[in-house]
């Protein structure tokens, strides 16, 4: 059981559940690189297979500082 306060728009269903997509998926800040991407994280129905949600695990890393490249 997950307690995310949430329910599926489509099936309306609160059976959600989190997985992570990394690698080749991993979401990279645009024009960084030389910079490591950041993982995502999903939150799905597991019921309809609806992605209630995706977020980067390391949000910093997409702050757009140009003088601090490299
Ligand atoms: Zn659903």
């Amino acid at each position: 059981m997950f307690e995310y306060g949430k329910v599926c728009p489509k099936c309306n269903s609160n059976q959600l559940g989190e997985g992570t997509l990394t690698g080749h998926a991993a979401l990279m800040p645009k024009g960084k690189i030389f910079v490591m991407g950041s993982p995502i994280t999903a939150t799905v129905c597991t019921r309809c297979g609806h992605i209630i949600e995706m977020k980067v695990k390391d949000p910093e890393k997409f702050i757009n500082k140009k003088k601090n490249m490299l």
